[in-house]
């Protein structure tokens, strides 16, 4: 085997680029091992470049209020990457787009990239040692964890029996299937991610329920209004999903709802069911491995520090944060990830 890479990220979204820009500035030649680009992640919304590649508009990253980044994105992002990307709608930077420029330049600074998924790895002994997804080995001094967290469902026999023909937990890269068009659809949900879902979907849908299972949105203020001030949105309350209802030949035809306060049930009928429950964090592959919370994100083990149960293992993102969950506070704590790697490395 070769020389140990000095440090491996795993991951990359907004924390995992971010960190490999602080890591490859400071010569440590971060290797990022993206996620690997097969059917299994995509079914399960994990593919590269993370939850953001899944949405639209970012209007909260700061740097980029609503204009056109068109000359900008053209100039910033390789060629081959830039000819497969959707072409910029002019109100600001999307996620795809913020993840493709957060990407190049982190290669810029020299980092590499595998376009693999880490399947496994062995902690206990130094340098760690990480297997991916195609078998091959690779030893590292120090590992930053920026895995980032999917999207949930129910559970629901029905739910899984629609997946693809129907059901979904990203409108965005589902809503324009032709299935959904002028048809009306449902989104389970009542955080930010649910509003922002249905109103893309009135993009396209005849109208859309939002269902919550409680009389009050979680979702901020901002996107409380949004949802109130689209009229191709009805939000029905104290109410949660039942069973999916459907056909082979139509795949989704309509929900069963049940009431959280004791009124009958009821039925609506639907084309598409989008989910927006919350997030799990990928953190499967790590089991046993490095300390986790009881909702199994990462546990950072020292306060305000990045480091987790095993020292020269570091954690940065959503993996390890179940309460901001933002792109610029993934960012962020990616920085601080690479920073506090940089220093364990030079201490030893
Ligand atoms: P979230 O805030 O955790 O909301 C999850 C929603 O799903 C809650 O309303 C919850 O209901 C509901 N829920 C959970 N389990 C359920 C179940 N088994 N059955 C029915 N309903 C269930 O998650 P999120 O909306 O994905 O947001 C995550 C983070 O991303 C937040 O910090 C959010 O601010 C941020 N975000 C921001 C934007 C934006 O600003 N544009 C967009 C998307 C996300 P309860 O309310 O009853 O718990």
């Amino acid at each position: 085997m070769s020389e140990p890479e000095k440090i491996i990220i795993i991951g990359s979204g907004p924390a995992a680029w971010t960190s490999a820009i602080y890591a490859a500035r400071a010569s440590l030649q971060p290797l990022v091992f993206e996620g690997a680009v097969s059917e299994e992640n995509r079914l399960a919304s994990t593919l590269p470049l993370g939850q953001l590649a899944l949405t639209t508009e970012v209007e909260n990253y700061p740097g980029f209020p609503a204009g056109d980044l068109t000359a900008y994105l053209d100039g910033a992002i390789a060629g081959q990457r830039r000819e497969y990307m959707a072409p910029h709608r002019k109100e600001g930077v999307s996620g795809p787009e913020l993840m493709e420029l957060v990407r190049q330049q982190a290669i810029n600074f020299g980092t590499r990239i595998i376009t693999e998924d880490i399947v496994d790895v062995d902690f206990s002994a130094h340098p760690f040692k990480l297997t991916a997804s195609d078998g091959v080995t690779y030893e590292s001094q120090a590992v930053i964890v920026a895995t980032g967290a999917r999207a949930n469902y129910l559970g629901l026999p029905s739910e899984e029996k629609y997946k693809n023909r129907g059901v979904s937990a990203c409108a965005v890269c589902d809503g324009a299937l032709p299935r959904f068009r002028n048809k009306p659809l449902a989104v389970f949900g009542g955080g930010d991610s649910a509003v922002e879902e249905a109103d893309y979907l009135t993009k396209s849908a005849e109208k859309v329920y939002l269902v919550h299972r409680r009389a009050e949105l979680r979702a901020s203020k901002f996107m409380v209004q949004r949802a109130a001030d689209n009229p191709k949105i009805e939000i029905v309350w104290n109410r949660t999903l039942a069973e999916v209802l459907g056909n082979d030949r139509d795949g989704v035809t309509g929900v069963r709802l049940q009431s959280t306060v004791g009124e009958p049930e009821w039925q609506l009928a639907v084309a598409g069911v989008f989910l927006a429950i919350g997030h799990t964090p990928n953190t499967a592959f790590l089991k046993d491995k490095l300390a986790l919370t009881e909702k199994k994100y990462l546990r950072w083990t020292t306060p305000g520090r990045t480091a987790t149960s095993v020292e020269g293992v570091f954690a940065a993102g959503d993996v390890a944060d179940d309460y901001y969950r933002q792109a610029v506070t993934a960012a962020g704590s990616g920085c601080m990830a690479a920073l506090d790697a940089e220093r364990w490395l030079a201490a030893r």
